[in-house]
């Protein structure tokens, strides 16, 4: 495979390349533009036309610098042991395959995906959508032999764009309802993923079929075709081994190839569990879900919401502290299906005398909300406050008390804290918070330590850590 007749350099070597605003020619698609997406189909081989690229609407060129612009690519594909299964899995892969190309950024995936192209790259010449194509049609049959036919549209029209959108969206979904009737305890294979490590180089997913990966494009059933077709890839099977905690979801075979995948970073992972032993972030998960101490509740928001969170924080901010490969407790990226999933953070809850994950959502933006609404049981659903109902903590306490939202049940009575605390005050030594864990985010879960922090405002001159002599701890009065 050559690229010499490319103006620019080809190669994995540009995987992870940013391209900042100041560099940037064009932006196409992410968070500011309604309708782009990406696909990949499936097709018989009189089909399509092997090679070709079709460009529907402007060409790179002729747009102006610095403007945005919608983006709709669709790869059609053909081949003899092509199945439907596959597709999501080569879908992955333009991510990977648009980031080779130096001079093109590309990030997220499905209807969030968001590439730029660089001054630069226009300047050596790469100019129009038919090169980006014809990069991607090379790649695509040379990285994946099992394709023989590869055609590729690239759309920049918005009207042309909404006429292929709802296919794209039926097309995400149909793949997300075949998974969600499978659960972890019906098979005895789980599955891993490293495609992001350019990105995030300790970033290992875990692929189970209750826990579809957290960019949301592959599920159980997309990475054990991947899995099989190309068992050396960046997909793989994951024997889970034994079940040490069924209840977080940890096992044996997760953790070993979790360690040696992140190359010694990640030894432990609760597939369960926002707060202890979570799974790891890259930066292309769909929403997060992040720990809000004051209310012992946990709040979610997408990529899509441009807003700030009830912590007050904006996706963006939150992102750069859950993504990079770390385990960061109280900050996790996750994909909307696993917001459905029966295991959904469910270790967190049944630690606070909960039944389900879900109970511990004390906070969605609106619209995420409306999207998953069908998740949600149905007595939950109006108790969960979103940006048009509160918009600060006291707010938000308020109203999960009103709504009698079964965080509640968790809030410990501030007066038994209060005599608690004053008796660990009186033995002179460092006072625990409470029982609920979140980690200060940087100390991360792996080594160093933790900080334990429970509905309280610290303030103050000087931080000491001193370790606990047990022999002073006196017991509780009663
Ligand atoms: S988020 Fe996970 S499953 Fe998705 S491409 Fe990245 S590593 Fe693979």
């Amino acid at each position: 495979m050559s690229f010499s007749d490319m103006p620019v350099d080809v190669g994995p070597v540009y995987e992870g390349e940013r391209i900042r605003s100041k560099q940037m020619f064009v932006e196409l698609g992410g968070p500011k533009i309604p309708k782009h997406f990406e696909l990949v189909k499936v097709r018989k081989p009189s089909e399509i036309k092997d090679g070709e690229v079709i460009l529907r609407g402007i060409d790179l060129g002729e747009m102006e610098e610095g403007s945005r612009h919608p983006i709709g690519i669709l790869v059609e594909v053909a081949g003899k042991e092509l199945e439907e299964d596959l597709e999501a899995v080569f879908e992955r892969r333009i991510h990977e395959f648009c980031n080779f190309i130096n001079g093109v950024m590309h990030l997220n995936q499905r209807y969030t995906n968001w590439m730029r192209v660089s001054k630069k790259a226009i300047e050596k010449g790469f100019n129009s959508f038919k090169q980006m194509g014809t990069i991607l049609i090379r790649l695509f049959k040379a990285e994946l032999p099992i394709i023989e036919q590869a055609q590729v549209t690239m759309i920049t029209n918005a009207d042309v764009i909404e006429e292929y959108y709802d296919m794209a969206i039926e097309t995400y979904e149909k793949r997300d309802e075949r998974a969600r009737g499978l659960h972890d305890d019906d098979v005895d294979m789980f599955y891993g993923c490293v495609l992001c490590q350019s990105f995030a180089p300790t970033h290992v997913c875990t692929i189970t079929p209750d826990r579809t990966s957290l960019c949301g494009s592959i599920n159980w059933f997309d990475a054990r075709a991947a899995a099989k077709v190309d068992p050396k890839g960046p997909i793989y099977a994951v024997p889970p081994g034994e079940c040490i905690n069924g209840v977080a979801g940890e096992y044996t075979g997760v953790n070993e190839i979790t360690k040696k995948r992140s190359l010694g970073e990640v030894e432990r992972v609760y597939l369960y569990s926002g707060m202890e032993w979570p799974h790891t972030s890259c930066g292309c998960f769909e929403a997060i879900d992040f720990y809000i101490p004051e209310v012992n509740g946990h709040g979610i928001i997408d990529r899509n919401a441009d807003m700030k969170a009830i912590n007050g924080l904006a996706f963006s901010t939150m992102a750069n502290q859950t993504g990079g490969g770390k385990q960061m407790p109280g900050f996790n990226g996750i994909s909307l299906q696993y917001i459905a999933s029966p295991k959904f953070q469910i270790y967190d809850a049944i630690q606070e005398g909960l039944e389900h994950g879900i109970e511990l959502t004390v906070w969605m933006n609106s619209e995420l909300k409306e999207r998953v609404k069908q998740f949600i049981p149905e007595d939950l659903q109006p108790k969960i406050a979103t940006e048009k109902d509160v918009s600060n903590m006291n707010e938000l306490r308020e109203w999960l008390k009103e709504k009698e939202h079964p965080v509640v049940a968790t809030w410990v009575e501030e007066e038994e804290e209060e005599e608690y605390e004053e008796e660990w005050a009186e033995e002179g030594a460092m006072v625990p918070l409470g029982t609920q864990t979140m980690t200060i985010p940087g100390a991360g879960g792996i080594g160093g330590f933790k900080i334990i922090l429970k509905n309280c405002k610290v303030h103050a001159d000087a931080l000491i850590i001193k370790r606990i002599d047990k022999s002073a701890k006196r017991k509780k009065k009663k």
